[in-house]
């Protein structure tokens, strides 16, 4: 860990991340969220308001996570919040079908073109799970390849060389999984095509399918090479495997129809979450009909959930992916663009080698001197000067991510004012980036 003094005090968050630590492990309910990664005190968010967070202890950040993606539109959206009000006023859960479920569902499908039929679920992760479950029960086959670095919800199986918080952690696996369950998983690292025929060579006939990132931002941003995602829709095609895409966190981000829509590769199954909830859990998994057909009650392979479709997260959801025109994706992806600029800008003046990489609107900064292709060049980065940037900012009012293995978020709400502090902040966070030690 780096030697990095906290440069200001956020006592009320300290007073409630204790009481947490005393009812909850590690006092959060998502790992990241617990600083450990860059040490100091979590800060306990009460408020948001367009591209603004405020603090327990009533300090304001440019915020820069986003909830890790699904806040596109900003924080209390006014419309997306009317249509929670609304639906919350007609009653929370019925556990019967509802219209708001179809409506989402056809937003879905009529965007992304290879998904024919969806299935609503709470999680990205159950929406993997299901999604796995869904592949070997189509193909009747075992095993699932996957590439280290990409991060799938904590879902057993996938739990392997995974990223996101695991990567932040560097646990080479996680007790709880046991050999049977990871045992059928293959790991494989990322943009190696070789590997990946390999081992359609090596385990003839058993791979149901093979689980990507759609491009990953769960190792910080390491886009697909050109190339790669066809390459694997066509091995898997050649060995009756299905092509999973994950799009948790691209779908409805990066584009209307996610990153399918930028590099138009169609998956058999693709999965969703974040952006589609507008702020609420839902997420979905969805694609070809003949393959979704295999879904009970329709057909065998049994997936179920009490409160799946429920009506006012799919009012969020519905909400804001209606508002998500493309003008709404050309001002997120200028803005991205705005801010990498003065990222790179700053961190040049400073002379702190870097490499800023992008995909659509979601990008990250590795502390390396080399491009980063797979989860190996990821995690030689100089993870330590991370932390005193993100401090800095932290100390001058920007919320990034609390690792450097999480790529950063904006939305529609960033506008001039949020860059402008962004950018008085930049000089002297690269300047203690520059200095930091390990
Ligand atoms: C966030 C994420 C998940 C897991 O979603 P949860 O809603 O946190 O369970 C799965 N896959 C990807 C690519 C993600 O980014």
């Amino acid at each position: 860990m780096a030697c990095v003094s906290y440069p200001y005090a956020a006592p009320v968050s300290q007073t409630l991340f204790d009481r947490a630590a005393v009812v909850t492990p590690g006092g959060v309910n998502s790992p990241v969220r617990a600083f450990r990664a860059v040490g100091g005190t979590p800060r306990f968010m009460v408020s948001g308001a367009g591209p603004y967070l405020t603090d327990a202890d009533g300090r304001e950040y440019v915020d820069l996570v986003c909830s890790w993606g699904p806040m596109i539109l900003g924080h209390s959206h006014p419309e997306v919040t009317a249509a929670v009000q609304a639906a919350v006023a007609r009653g929370t859960s019925f556990g019967t079908p509802g219209e708001g479920e179809v409506e989402l569902a056809e937003e879905i499908v009529g965007r992304v073109g290879p998904v024919e039929q969806v299935r609503l679920v709470s999680s990205g992760t159950e929406a993997t799970m299901s999604a796995i479950r869904l592949a070997r029960g189509f193909t009747g086959r075992a095993k699932v390849i996957k590439f280290a670095g990409c991060y799938h919800g904590h879902v057993d199986a996938l739990l392997a060389s995974a990223g996101s918080g695991v990567a932040t952690f560097g646990l080479p696996d996680t007790p709880g999984v046991t050999g049977a369950q990871a045992g059928e998983t293959v790991v494989l690292p990322y943009n190696d095509l070789e590997a990946v025929r390999q081992a359609f060579a090596a385990h003839p006939g058993e791979i149901a399918c093979v689980i990507t990132e759609a491009s990953p931002g769960n190792m910080g941003v390491v886009p697909p090479l050109p190339g790669f995602n066809a390459g694997l829709k066509q091995l898997c095609a050649e060995n009756g495997a299905l092509y999973v895409s994950d799009e948790v966190m691209t779908g409805f981000r990066v584009s209307r129809a996610g990153w399918y829509g930028l590099d138009g590769v169609e998956p058999d199954l693709m999965t969703f979450g974040k952006v589609m909830g507008g702020g609420f859990p839902a997420a979905a998994f969805g694609g070809r009909a003949d393959v979704m057909a295999r879904l009970a009650p329709a057909g065998p392979v049994y997936q179920a959930g009490t409160l799946s479709g429920n009506p006012v997260a799919t009012a969020a959801g519905v909400a804001q992916l209606r508002l998500l025109d493309d003008a709404a994706y050309e001002k997120v992806d200028a803005f991205s663009e705005r801010l990498r600029s003065l990222v790179t800008e700053a961190l040049a003046k400073e002379g702190v080698e870097h490499r800023l990489q992008v995909a659509g609107n979601m990008f990250s900064v590795f502390f390396t001197g080399a491009d980063v292709t797979d989860y190996e060049k990821a995690k030689a980065q100089e993870a330590f000067r991370f932390t005193a940037f993100f401090h800095s900012m932290l100390a001058q009012g920007v919320y990034l991510p609390p690792s450097a293995f999480e790529s950063w978020f904006v939305s529609t709400a960033h506008d001039d004012r949020a860059l402008e502090r962004v950018a008085a902040a930049l000089p002297g966070a690269a300047r203690a980036a520059a200095e930091a030690t390990e």
